[in-house]
């Protein structure tokens, strides 16, 4: 399997892929080594992932050239991603006892009851490439702090930091029966869903995730799914500071390149501020720098993907074509490498791709719109279900739309954000189950209901 540089079509390394024979291999090793995982005390299995946290902060300048290396996001970017994993993994250091802990429900009487939270066993966390350190580590931290055992399948497009993760993993001390990592693309994937495993946690597109939930139904294990988003933005008619609420949206759009799955996807802005939100959004779009991605000058890299240039492509040629208006970008990049031009559309409606298919890229639609009934029908207008943002001067206005909003999270006055102390959740075609928060921890442990008599 080669590895890129898609800032430079580079050829960074070649590694050999797992073949079916390797996979039963590693899969043998965690059967043998999760049970006494298990038995380790929580507070030592806690240790590591502190000692795992240290080594992600001593270690990070290969981290992130690494990263920028191999899936293009600004060199900034990539020390802002170890950055954000880190206070991710602090939380679930923090906060683990306590919600790990057995829980006395009754101690008083002839029948005392209590519960306990048990590791489901081996499970499969398949990852995506747009954020790798953050995706995995929702999974595979409070899957080990819970006692199991993890096959970690990176992506093909990420996989010199998933081996560089499964490396600091081992020196902190995991036992490499505990974690095992999968090398190679989807067929690889398709191996861990033939494994009796007992769990199967998924960040990626809608399409694999669906089938993964299908392909692995029978087994009757949980399975989670963190999928994409169109994620809708909406600006009242009341907001103070037209160019500061500008500036948040080009950032939720452009932040990784648009490869966020909570990138602002979709803007939707009232008549009465259209004209200023659109002047303001253009003007300072034409100020960001793209090119390398280890220039510290670089607000935008490349896309990761050589096949996302056409995507994006065609999706800006069939909103063109259905009347949209590019007011800046809209081209690749005369250069070797995946760039496109940050781009925004005007005169776009809900019959354009691009304000219905995922884009992940630099790429928005901005509609008008004539009030807020006309706004929430909008948002609502989607088969995604992750975040959706309304900035406006007052809470209680927003609010209204917030509580109709069908998504796992509503933002106000932010967007494009995640939080370790709340639950990351998709709805509809967005996903299954949360990650992070108590939940988050919970996920990754079954409970045992205790009866004691006498
Ligand atoms: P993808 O679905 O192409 O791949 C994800 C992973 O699945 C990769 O490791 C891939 O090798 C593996 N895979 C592919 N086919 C498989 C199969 N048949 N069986 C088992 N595994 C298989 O997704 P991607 O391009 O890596 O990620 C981008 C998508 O992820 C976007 O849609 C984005 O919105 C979403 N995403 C969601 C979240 C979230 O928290 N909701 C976070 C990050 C990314």
């Amino acid at each position: 399997m080669k590895i890129i540089n898609p800032a430079t079509e580079a050829v960074i390394t070649e590694l050999a892929e797992d073949t079916s024979t390797s996979i039963n291999e590693k899969y043998q090793l965690l059967k043998e080594g999760q049970a006494a995982w298990a038995m380790v005390p929580l507070a030592e299995r806690i240790a590591c992932i502190a000692t795992f946290y240290d080594l992600l902060d001593t270690e990070k300048d290969e981290l992130a050239r690494t990263l920028t290396s191999e899936m293009g996001k600004p060199l900034q970017q990539a020390y802002n991603e170890i950055n954000g994993a880190r206070g991710r993994i602090k939380f679930f250091i923090d906060q683990s006892a306590k919600y790990l802990a057995e829980e006395w429900i009754i101690t008083e009487g002839a029948t005392k009851e209590k519960i306990v939270y048990e590791p489901l066993g081996i499970i499969a966390n398949i990852s995506a490439w747009n954020y790798p350190f953050l995706v995995g580590v929702n999974v595979f931290i409070p899957a080990l702090i819970g006692g199991n055992a993890v096959f970690y399948k990176p992506s093909e497009y990420s996989t010199l930091t998933g081996l560089h993760i499964q490396r600091l993993l081992l020196k902190a001390g995991i036992p490499d029966n505990c974690f095992q990592t999968a090398i190679g693309k989807g067929a690889v994937g398709e191996q861990l869903l033939q494994l009796p495993l007992d769990g199967y946690f998924f960040t990626g597109s809608y399409r694999t995730g669906k089938y993964i939930a299908e392909r692995v139904a029978s087994k009757l294990v949980p399975c989670q799914l963190e999928l994409g988003g169109k994620d809708p933005l909406y600006v009242m008619d009341d907001v103070a500071d037209i160019a500061n609420v500008a500036a948040n949206a080009l950032e939720g759009v452009v932040y990784n390149n648009g490869q966020s799955c909570c990138a602002v996807e979709r803007i939707y802005v009232h008549e009465k501020v259209y004209d200023a939100f659109v002047a303001s959004y253009v003007a300072q779009l034409q100020k960001l720098v793209v090119g390398d991605p280890l220039d510290a000058a670089t607000d935008i890299g490349p896309l990761s993907r050589k096949e996302q240039m056409e995507f994006l492509i065609s999706q800006i040629n069939d909103a063109e074509d259905k009347g949209a208006t590019v007011l800046a970008g809209g081209n690749m990049l005369d250069r070797e490498g995946y760039f496109l031009e940050p781009t925004v559309l005007v005169n776009v409606n809900h019959h354009m791709k691009i304000m219905m298919e995922e884009s992940f890229g630099p790429v928005v639609g901005i509609q008008k719109v004539a009030d807020d009934a006309e706004a929430i029908s909008l948002m609502q207008d989607t088969e995604y279900g992750l975040t959706a943002s309304i900035y406006s001067a007052t809470y209680e206005r927003a609010e209204v739309l917030m509580k109709q909003l069908n998504t796992g999270t509503v933002y106000w006055n932010c967007c494009d954000r995640v939080s370790a102390n709340l639950p990351w959740s998709g709805r509809k075609s967005s996903g299954l189950g949360s990650t992070l928060s108590y939940q988050g921890i919970r996920a990754f442990v079954q409970p045992k209901a205790y009866h004691i008599r006498g």
